[in-house]
Formats: C-alpha cells, structure tokens, sequence
C-alpha cells in the first residue's frame, strides 16, 4: 500500500503554436482589462506583438526584467503598474521576466498571464527568488502562482540553440531532483519521467535541428511538466548549490544548471539507484551507471557549458561556495559532507566527465569514438563495442600508458595472431589465462544452476573428432594407469539422454596432447563417442595428468613475465551434444590432482572435482589389466535448449 499526498496547483495551460494570439481572450476571461505588459530588450518584439493583440486592454510596458529579480527592479516596475492603474500584468520572457511579474503579483494582487520564451519553469511554480542587497532569498505562497500561462511554441523557437540548451537542462534538473525528493508521489514521478524523455529526445536532437517543430514542441512540453514537478516536491543538492552558485557568485542560472547537474546526478547515484535506472530508461542510455556522464555528453553535444570555470567563477571562490553549500541541512539522498561537496564542486569546476558507477572515466576522444559507434544497428553490437572503447580508453588514461607500452601490447597480440595454426589456438589461451574465458564460463554457468557445471573448452580441442564405439580404448597406445570410464548424460529431472554425442580428449600421462606431438599419426586419446539407450558410456583411457601450457610462445612470455606458473591442474575433457539439450562443455579433475588451487587457466570448480577411485582385481568388461587401474564414474545433467 503507498499512501501519498499531491498538490495540483491551479494555473490554467494553454499549449500550442500561435497561442500568443490567444492573449487578450485570456486575460479577458480573467475579468482583467487594465494591462501592464512585461518584456525585455531581446523580447521586444514579442512584446510589440503582444501590445498590438492586446490593442486597448494594455495600459503600460516595463522591459527591464533583471536575473535574480532584484527589489529595486521590482520597485520601479511597482511604481509604473500603479501610475497605470493595471490590473493584470502579462509577462512575455524567461524566469527573470515571470519573477518580476510574480514580484508584483505578491506585492498587489494582480493577475498573471505568462508567455514563457524560455523552459525555467518559474511560471507554473508558486515559488519566488528575489535578491536585496546581494544576497538571494526564496518564499512560497499562493498568491505569487501566475493564473494563465500561455505556451507558444512559436515563441520558445526564438529562443538561440545556447540559451536553450542551458534551459533545457535547468528543467531536466528540476524533474531529475523531483524523482528522489522525499515528497515524490506518482504523479510527479510520471510527469518527471516524461518531461525527462521528452526534454532528453528534444536536447539530442536540437544541435542538427534546432528550428524543428517537433524539437521545440517536446522541449516546451518537457519545460512545463519539469515546472510542474518542481511545484510539486522539494529540491535537493542540485538547486541548492545552483541557487548558491547563481546568487553568491553571479553566475548565469540557466548555464550553472547545465554544468552542475552531471555532478550533482553523480553525487547522488549510489544513493538512489532506483532513479538512476528511470533515468537511464526515460534518456535512451544503456549503463545505468553512466547516467551522469550521459548528461555530461548530452549538454556537450548539445554545444552547452561544461564547466564552471567557462562560466568564469575563479578557482579561489570554491572554497567560499562549499562553505555556503553546507551550511543549512536539507533533505538529499546521498549524505552532504564537506568533502564530497568540495570534490563535486572541483570536477565541475574542471569540466570532466562523471566517472561511470565502476569508476571508468573518459576523454574528450573516447566520446567522439562512441559518437561514431551510434549508428549502430544491432543493439547489442553497440553497447558491447561501446563499452569495449570506454574501458580501453579509460585503461589507457588510467596508467597513463607509454607509446612504448602500447607499441609492446600490439607487438604481443600481433604475435599471438601469428602464432595460431590449426593446432595451436594462442588467443584462446590468453583469454584462458587472464581468466575471461572462465568468467564468460561462470557467467554462462549461473544460468543454468541445475545442469552439470560447464569449464573452459581450452585451445586443444579438435573438431571432428573420430567416430569410436562403446567400450573403445582410446589410448592408442600411450602408458599410464589404465582408466574405466563409466558416466551417464541425463536431462534435469536425471532422465536418461539416449544418443548423446559425446566428445572427450585429454592429455598422455606426461602432460602432452596428441596435437603437441607431431610424431603421432592420427588423433589419440581423443574420440567422439554416444550414449547408449539408458544414457550410459563406457570406454577405457588413462588418468590425465597436470602439464604446463606450451610456453614457446607470447603466452608463455607473459606468464613468465608475471611470475606465473603455466601447469594445468590434470583433468578430461568433455563435450556433450544431444537433440533438445544444451551443449554442455566441461572438465573433470581427479580429486588430489596437483595445482587444483592455482589451475593456470582458472577452470577448477568444486562440482567438477571428482574422485576417479582406486582399484584392483577384475575389471567391468573382463579386460586384463595387471595391477591397479581407476575407474570413473560421474552423471552429466543437461539443461533443455533455451
Ligand atoms: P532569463 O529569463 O534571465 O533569460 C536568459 C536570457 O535569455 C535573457 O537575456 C533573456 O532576455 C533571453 N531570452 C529569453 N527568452 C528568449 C528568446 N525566446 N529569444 C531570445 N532571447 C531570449 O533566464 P531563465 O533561465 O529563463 O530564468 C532564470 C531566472 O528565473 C532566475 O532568476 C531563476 O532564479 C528564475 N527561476 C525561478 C523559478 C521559480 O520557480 N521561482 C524557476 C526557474 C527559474
């Protein structure tokens, strides 16, 4: 059960193109008729077309609207409305011009009916920022929320890609911070995922369409319910410290949000992974843990500021900004500690990108990479390739690499390539030996919990093995302590798997595969074998032994290099193909066999540890055997085909 509460506030909406036209319908209908038109120097004309649809209603003009609404302004635009007797201001501009009409409203009475041509959002809140003697302070009451607002899209389009950028991402911090605020109910939560994808889609596309309808309608559509949100709930560490920024330092509002907000958003991810995951759905962006450089990206594409420092606060005001930032307490998911604040407060002042949530940074380069990966059409394709150059990258800044390192790494791969053949896979051994092949393995594994466990298949596997019958001896020949190989492949509910094709292979007992002795004609102590009617397979071999990886190679360069040893603990390979059946690739490892802790290639799992048991005596088929030999025993579970 989630209990809430929820404040509509009542200002009436008019959207649309053209709706400027609408203006002296909506002031009449207020039972207005005594107008003070608001505007500023780059309004002017928007104002002129405003006084001209008004005709009589307007009564007097004011186009001095400052940022911050200072009081002094304020007085003076006081003194002309009451000279003109106005009833009704109607206000056509950004913030600062609704701030002046709210100011007037508060101190008056007067009815509202705003025009905006930016996406602030001030004209649907019920909020007033007003600075006196430099110093900014914020009130809420009823009577400061404007009655009319009238969106034209028409005229938000007038507004230069710059100022929209930066506005647009002032009304997505509103909808970001409203989706942690502690009074969130569903509704803000629906208008704030929505203002989100529709200001997100407009942002991406506004650099190479900034005059498209559809552009500017999303954005001023994003605009009003991001507005809409921050009338709702209470803001967190964002606004705060862009109200510090913008009233203490006398930064631009709008482009202090911009440079902020990616900071803000990282500061505040680990706290709220929730709404970091809405966001990234709602902004089209793949890892989750990188919805603060996403935002990063977006504002830099998109041709905004980054940086404070563009913004030209001085490097020796941070210290006084964190003070402010946390001297009164407030409501915010992640803790506000002077630290975080002061390390937020330098990466924005720098400009860099938020790191991801795993700590990977990237440069200005690896963005104009992953900007050419964005055609991508297979999805997948592109978040691995993604992803691939972000880590690559971010390897390389990490360790600040040397031209002589990086000319090292593609001498070892070049090498690796070459030294593959038919019977030598070099890349699968490096993959086996820094442990990706296993995690891919485990990976793979967790999956499928209730089938046997899968291991690496290992760079000796030979496809198209000989076709051998039940019962064979596979060792062609080779010494060591004979071996009976009794296993079942069943299917999960231990039904058995009737014709299984079953591959196995594994070393001579002194550690060589058949492949690695080009004396030998012929595969040995290799087959392709089947399941008999109840599942079963029988066939002799010997117990496999540990041996060292082939190190005449890069691999065995590099894990002499690193200090490493190369031994594999000893073990039988397996491959199991069966109609209906997941394949299933794995490796057996006699109990007490050596190196069963430090496998070289990280295979070794404790399900796959198995006890080929010691005896003597007759054997299951009546084959002569002098002495001690071991037998196998082990059932196969395969999981159904996905
Ligand atoms: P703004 O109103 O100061 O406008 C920024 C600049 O863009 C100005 O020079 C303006 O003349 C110009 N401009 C605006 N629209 C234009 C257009 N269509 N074409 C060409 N030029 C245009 O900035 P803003 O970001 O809209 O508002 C910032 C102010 O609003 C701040 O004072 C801020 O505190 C306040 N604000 C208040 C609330 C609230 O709820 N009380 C919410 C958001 C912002």
């Amino acid at each position: 059960m989630t209990s809430f509460q929820h404040t509509a506030h009542p200002t009436r909406v008019v959207f649309g193109t053209g709706t400027l036209d609408r203006v002296a319908d909506e002031v009449e209908r207020l039972g207005r008729g005594r107008v003070l038109v608001l505007a500023s120097a780059d309004l002017a004309a928007a104002g002129d077309r405003i006084e001209k649809v008004l005709g009589p209603l307007v009564v007097a003009r004011f186009d001095d609207a400052a940022m911050h609404t200072p009081v002094e302004v304020t007085a003076r635009a006081l003194e002309v409305m009451r000279g003109a007797g106005a009833d009704c201001v109607v206000a056509v501009g950004g913030g600062s011009t609704t701030g002046l009409a709210k100011a007037l409203a508060v101190r008056s009475g007067v009815d509202q009916v705003i025009l905006p041509s930016t996406y602030a959002g001030s004209e649907v809140t019920p909020i007033l920022g007003e600075t006196a003697d430099g110093r900014k302070t914020t009130r809420s009451s009823p009577d400061i929320l404007p009655e009319t607002v009238i969106y034209d899209v028409d005229l938000s389009a007038g507004m230069p890609v710059p100022i929209a950028v930066t506005s647009a991402v002032n009304a997505l911090a509103h909808a970001v911070e409203a989706l942690y605020s502690p009074d969130v109910d569903p509704i803000v939560e629906w208008l704030a995922l929505d203002a989100i994808t529709r200001l997100g889609r407009g942002l991406r596309r506004l650099p190479a369409e900034p005059h498209a309808q559809e552009v500017r309608e999303d954005l001023l559509h994003g605009a009003w319910l991001a507005g809409t949100c921050l009338s709702a709930v209470g803001m967190g560490l964002h606004h705060k410290l862009c109200h510090t920024l913008g009233g203490s330092f006398d930064l631009p509002h709008a482009p202090v949000h911009a440079v902020v907000l990616p900071h803000a958003l990282a500061y505040n991810a680990a706290a709220a992974p929730d709404v970091v995951r809405r966001i990234a759905a709602a902004l089209d962006v793949i890892d989750p843990g990188d919805v603060p450089g996403a935002v990063h990206d977006l504002v830099l594409r998109a041709g905004g500021p980054v940086a404070l420092s563009e913004l030209g606060m001085a490097a020796g005001d941070l210290e006084r900004a964190v003070d402010l930032a946390v001297e009164h307490p407030y409501p915010n998911p992640a803790p506000l500690t002077r630290a975080g604040i002061a390390a937020l407060l330098r990466e924005a002042w720098e400009g860099n990108r938020p790191a991801t949530a795993d700590g990977v940074r990237t440069t200005r380069i690896t963005r104009t990479v992953l900007d050419t990966l964005s055609g991508t059409p297979d999805p997948r394709l592109h978040a691995l390739m993604s992803d691939l150059v972000k880590r690559l990258h971010a390897f390389a800044v990490d360790n600040d690499l040397t031209q002589a390192e990086w000319e090292q790494g593609i001498d070892f791969l070049t090498r690796t390539g070459q030294m593959c053949s038919d019977v030598r896979q070099e890349f699968v051994m490096l993959s086996d030996t820094l442990g990706l092949s296993s995690v891919v393995d485990v990976l793979a594994n967790s999956r499928t919990p209730d089938s046997t466990a899968s291991a690496v298949l290992g760079p000796f596997y030979l496809e198209g093995p000989p076709e051998l019958p039940q019962g064979v001896d596979i060792t062609g020949g080779f010494g060591g302590t004979p071996l009976h190989v009794d296993v079942h492949v069943t299917d999960t509910d231990g039904r058995p798997v009737a014709d299984a094709v079953v591959d196995v292979w594994q070393s001579d007992e002194d550690g060589f595969y058949d492949l690695q002795l080009p004396e030998l004609d012929g595969p040995v102590l290799r087959g392709r074998l089947r399941t008999d009617a109840d599942g079963r397979l029988r066939f002799w071999s010997i117990v496999p032994s540990e041996y060292p990886l082939p190190m005449d190679g890069p691999v065995g360069a590099m894990l002499t290099a690193t200090g490493r040893h190369a031994y594999r603990a000893p073990h039988m390979h397996f491959m199991i193909d069966a109609p209906g059946r997941r394949q299933l690739i794995t490796q057996l490892f006699p109990v007490g066999g050596r190196y069963l802790d430090s496998d070289a290639v990280f295979a070794v799992k404790p399900d796959l540890i198995v006890d080929f048991a010691a005896r003597s005596g007759p054997t299951p088929d009546g084959r002569e055997v002098a002495g001690e030999w071991r037998e196998l025993t082990f059932t196969f579970r395969l999981g159904a085909d996905a």
